[in-house]
């Protein structure tokens, strides 16, 4: 006698369960796509190890799923000759939910009611454990390929699950379930039914690409004879990969089912795009943009990649060679007949082929989300939102394809306050003596907003773009030009504005206020030495007395905070202190100057300097200095 153990389910698996037998989802058949789905992923799992492992293969029985009703005893058996899997991973897999935003899911639906919870529950393609819709206890009895002893699984979802040892000849598992009563009039269908069978694989997994069986059992009675039975299992499903037929033969609801398999996601995906080569190198692509960005997004060794097939057959379920990391988000499929079958993944990283195809991935998707830029806004803003900051990084890493990628971006602006704009939308709405794109980068619209950098261009009504996301310091560094347009931060280098004259007249006025102020701009820098690099009068500044700038090829603030987080050190770098000419504080200060009251002058220019590095949104280096320095200054302007 085997020991049987105990379990119980993890507390999310537990609220899942609760809810599918409770559950008022009136389209229960699903259970049979999620079953059969993890077979058939279990199937592929087994063809793949088998490709460096041969012996995985060979106990002579077919990839397949077979479907098996007892209907005198109700229940109803999947059997599949998959992976398996062994006592760690049974306990692993089915006590515990690993898919990602499950506790969203579960709170979700707690807060909705009735035909809310049967929407929700229907996109979120619940796995496994959407079998106790339909029965009221599930066993699977399963056999990991490589692997002699078997595991038997069993439970009434109510809390708890036993796991023991089992016999089992063949490798893979077979899903039992116990079926509870039919009752056609509530939609729940008699699933030991070969016609209910046949309907609902046909409709939901007909594209799985490993036959699916049905046991079908005839009596033939003839008379002065005994009864004759036969049992055949016939194929129900066509097997036709969704990528080779005809896109105008698929129905929307089918590639959304396919999407659904492929992802694990329980939404519909936001846009697909699907094209194939002839000639010489034959591939076939069917691709999906989700909807919902992924968990595991933003980890660094999240896997992503496309599922290469040879001849539909699954040779990798992840294939990275076929897609940037920019463009990680992409699901789909790969399919080329001019691969070889047994190709080892170490063979195929080398193949020029797929080097090929990424490279015409990369175009199509491009293309169409350009497309969906320009045709459908609310869309392109919705993928944007979700995976803008990914498709970003691709500025950085795809020299061929910059322009494109240019297009595509979307920024904040002072233009608007809520909707974000492209570059082309700007240059239509550039002034007529504009020549220049300018953008300010921050760590929020808060903070880039008010700043004092901005002051002249409101002045002449220029719109300015706000760089506001981490990435977009790389952006900025990355696009000096857009469509013969040189993009310009406004806190860098200098900033002119205005038709050629008008630039000519400000800087000779900026230059005339400098003269005038040459000993005091000296004294100040004495001052301030070891933080600025250069004082001068400014000609952006209208409301503001000074504000901080960089040098054209000096790194912005923020980056330099960004490596500084990131464990880098950044050369610390001066900055320049421009000062407006026209600002009643500059007046003051000179007059300290002429008086010679050095001490007084020292704490205006601390001062000063204080509230440009306040503007901007960076710290204080001293805090506690800066509010005495301000202190000492109000007493003495209060006596
Ligand atoms: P998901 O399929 O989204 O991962 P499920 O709850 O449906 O979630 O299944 C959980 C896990 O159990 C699967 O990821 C897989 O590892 C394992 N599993 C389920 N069914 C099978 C099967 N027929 N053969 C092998 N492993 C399976």
């Amino acid at each position: 006698m085997t020991e049987q153990e105990k379990f119980e389910f993890k507390s999310e698996a537990r609220q899942l369960l609760e809810l599918m037998i409770h559950s008022v989802y009136s389209n229960k058949e699903v259970f049979l796509r999620e079953l059969i789905s993890n077979s058939s992923d279990a199937l592929d799992r087994r063809r793949v190890e088998a490709i460096t492992d041969k012996s995985l293969l060979e106990d002579g029985h077919e990839l397949e799923i077979r479907l098996e009703a007892d209907k005198t005893a109700r229940i109803l058996h999947l059997h599949d000759s998959g992976i398996g899997m062994s006592k760690d991973e049974v306990i692993k897999n089915l006590g515990t939910i690993a898919r990602s935003g499950t506790k969203e899911f579960v709170q979700n639906l707690k807060s909705q009611e009735g035909d809310q919870t049967a929407e929700l529950i229907g996109q979120f393609g619940v796995g496994f454990y959407s079998a106790f819709m339909v029965a009221d206890e599930v066993t699977v009895v399963t056999r990991r390929a490589g692997e002699s002893e078997a595991t038997r699984w069993t439970s009434s979802g109510d809390g708890s699950y036993t796991v023991e040892a089992a016999e089992k000849e063949d490798i893979g598992t077979t899903v039992s379930l116990r079926l509870r009563d039919a009752d056609p009039d509530n939609a729940l269908p008699d699933f030991t039914d070969d016609f209910v069978l046949r309907s609902t694989v046909k409709k939901h997994s007909d594209f799985v690409t490993h036959p699916i069986k049905l046991r079908v059992e005839e009596t033939k009675e003839e008379e002065g004879k005994d009864p004759e039975v036969t049992i055949t299992w016939p194929t129900i499903n066509s097997m036709k990969a969704i990528w080779t037929r005809p896109s105008s033969d698929v129905t929307d609801d089918e590639y959304n089912e396919f999407y659904r398999h492929i992802s694990h996601d329980w939404a519909e995906p936001l846009d697909r795009v699907s094209f194939k080569a002839e000639g010489t190198f034959e591939y076939q692509t069917l691709l999906f943009i989700p909807e919902n960005p992924p968990m595991d997004m933003y980890w660094r060794d999240a896997k992503y990649g496309l599922q290469l097939y040879v001849n539909r057959v699954l040779i990798q379920d992840r294939c990275e060679e076929l897609v940037p990391s920019y463009l990680r988000f992409l699901k789909g499929v790969v399919d080329s007949p001019d691969l070889s079958l047994n190709v080892s993944r170490e063979m195929l990283q080398q193949d020029r082929r797929l080097t090929q195809i990424r490279k015409r991935i990369v175009k199509k998707v491009l293309d169409a989300l350009q497309y969906i830029q320009k045709s459908d806004r609310e869309k392109y803003i919705k993928f944007w939102n979700a995976f803008g900051r990914v498709l970003k990084e691709g500025i950085v890493q795809e020299q061929d394809q910059k322009d494109a990628m240019k297009e595509l971006l979307m920024f904040y602006s002072s233009a608007d306050d809520e909707k974000l704009t492209s570059l082309d939308e700007y240059i239509e709405r550039m002034k007529e003596d504009q020549d220049t794109i300018y953008y300010i980068t921050g760590e929020s619209r808060k903070a880039v907003e008010r700043s004092p950098h901005l002051e002249s261009l409101k002045a002449k009504g220029y719109e300015v773009l706000f760089l506001i996301d981490p990435v977009d310091e790389l952006v900025s560094e990355n696009v000096s030009e857009y469509k013969e347009k040189k993009l310009k931060s406004v806190s860098k280098g200098e900033v002119n504005l205005g038709s050629e004259e008008e630039k000519k007249e400000a800087e000779e006025k900026r230059k005339e206020a400098e003269k005038s102020h040459e000993s005091l701009l000296k004294a100040i820098q004495e001052i301030l030495n070891e933080d600025l690099k250069e004082v001068r009068m400014s000609s952006r500044l209208t409301a503001s007395a000074a504000c901080l700038v960089g040098g054209e090829d000096d790194i912005s603030p923020q980056l330099e905070r960004l490596l500084e987080q990131a464990g880098q050190k950044p050369p610390k770098q001066k900055r320049i202190l421009e000062l407006n000419p026209e600002h009643h504080l500059l007046g003051k200060m000179n007059a300290l100057h002429i008086a010679d009251d050095k001490q007084k002058l020292s704490a205006y220019a601390q001062i000063v300097y204080g509230q440009a590095l306040l503007a901007e949104g960076s710290a204080l280096p001293d805090p506690m200095q800066f509010n005495q320095l301000v202190t000492e200054v109000l007493v003495d302007a209060a006596s």
